[in-house]
């Protein structure tokens, strides 16, 4: 179903006056601008993976839907109330997906297998292991059970009509297996958005069509597009490669032109700063909406952000760095909303630190971190955001609040894996 959910001009307008715009303030006024933007589909949900809801879904049938047996062993009516229990075997078996047929009568017991439906006459069932003798006729056994031992009771674990997802819910595997249990075989989900990724730079050379002996002097490989285009590929969106842009007008215009027809969102990285060099920002300003954010974080700091043709771009900044961490902690939510999720926050994990650092107050700070042996957090010991080994390197960013100005050795500190992201 096509939407018509378009941004409005001033999503991205940032309250005048401020010079350093907190993390936090920044993260409040992309969740109060940014909204779905797509439309919806209906799906098998067999191909549901990753997939965002775009209603909220109920149990059609119970699970499980009958009551079954939790083990191998014997089915009768319970409880048992005396030490040694006596009972006779009736001919048979029941099994999954084979019912048995008829009613057992009490004092009597049949032979049933895991998953199989209880029959008439069945409420109880003895574990296989559990038996003391055993012969064609009788079964004996000590144990005592009550009435609806070792079985699973119909809707225990969902009842038939019980909310199991919220509108926005991302699935991952274990929700497949819980829309299919509860017979939700198909799905009202939101089209996928669809993000174009270009770099910026006359610097840039690109890694899929040069080879290392075209490495000039005064030249380096573009390194962070096939970085976004993974990582982004990653959260489940699908991604567009616009290659590289010089550092021209007509050329950034055309590509912005190019990329607005076929995509929901673009991501350019270098150019997003204010200076002369800097010409995304200055196109966007001078021809589409353009807002500069000047961030309190390090890594990080200018971000552009704007409407091409109606079309939000997240312009981050050229250094690898600063353009993953503007990633994780701005974008990957933020294309969310897009696409029709919630704001996701990523789990954190407090942990104590390994090392002393003194911080600047009233600036985020993001540090590349990993966690030793015993669980406390080493960093990178170099900061530089050109410094692409130090990604590789970390596991994960320590986050350091806006308040904090001195960490110690020993002090609890915020980690966030990448994979919280
Ligand atoms: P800029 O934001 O364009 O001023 O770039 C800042 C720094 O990041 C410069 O040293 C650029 O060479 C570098 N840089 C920009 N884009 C990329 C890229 N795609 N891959 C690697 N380094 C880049
Ligand atoms: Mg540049």
């Amino acid at each position: 179903m096509k939407q018509d959910n378009r941004l409005r001009n001033d999503c991205f307008a940032m309250p005048r006056g401020v010079s350093w715009t907190p993390v936090d303030k920044a993260i409040e006024q992309l969740k109060r601008g940014l909204s779905n933007i797509k439309g919806t589909e209906v799906v098998s949900t067999t191909d549901g993976m990753g997939r965002i809801l775009a209603s909220s879904v109920c149990a059609l049938s119970s699970n499980p839907p009958y009551t079954n047996s939790a083990v191998d062993g014997y089915g009768f009516c319970g409880p048992t109330k005396t030490q040694v229990s006596k009972l006779k075997v009736i001919p048979g078996v029941a099994a999954a997906g084979a019912p048995f047929v008829g009613k057992i009568p009490k004092g009597s017991a049949l032979r049933i297998l895991t998953g199989a439906v209880l029959p008439e006459g069945v409420d109880t069932v003895l574990l296989e292991e559990d038996i003391d003798q055993i012969d064609n006729f009788s079964i004996t056994f000590e144990v005592f059970l009550n009435t609806g031992a070792n079985t699973r009771k119909s809707g225990e674990d969902v009842l038939k009509g019980e909310q199991i997802f919220a509108k926005g819910h991302k699935l991952r595997p274990q929700d497949l297996a819980l829309l299919v249990a509860t017979g939700n075989l198909t799905l009202n989900v939101f089209c996928h958005l669809k993000v174009g990724i270009f770099s910026t730079g006359n610097e840039l050379l690109d890694a899929h069509t040069t080879s290392f002996e075209q490495l000039e002097f005064s030249r380096i490989f573009d390194s962070n597009r096939p970085m976004l285009l993974s990582l982004i590929a990653n959260w489940g969106f699908e991604v567009f490669d616009f290659g590289i842009i010089n550092d021209d007008v007509n050329a950034t215009r055309d590509s912005l032109n190019k990329a607005s027809k076929s995509v929901d969102a673009i991501i350019t990285s270098g150019g997003a700063s204010a200076g002369d060099e800097d010409y995304v920002s200055r196109l966007i300003k001078s021809e589409g909406q353009l807002e500069n954010w000047r961030i309190a974080i390090k890594p990080g700091r200018p971000l552009a952000l704007g409407l091409w043709k109606g079309i939000p771009i997240f312009g981050l900044p050229g250094n690898p760095v600063a353009a993953l961490v503007c990633s994780l902690i701005f974008v990957k939510p933020s294309l969310g909303l897009l696409a029709g999720c919630n704001w996701i926050k990523p789990q954190s994990y407090l942990v104590p630190s390994g090392f002393d650092k003194e911080k600047k107050i009233g600036r985020r700070e993001y540090l590349r971190a990993r966690l030793l042996a015993d669980g406390d957090a080493e960093i990178f010991p170099s900061e530089g955001s050109g410094r692409i080994s130090s990604l590789s390197w970390s596991t994960g960013l320590l986050e350091l609040m806006d308040n904090e100005d001195k960490i110690s050795k020993g002090d609890m500190v915020k980690y966030i894996p990448y994979s919280s992201f």
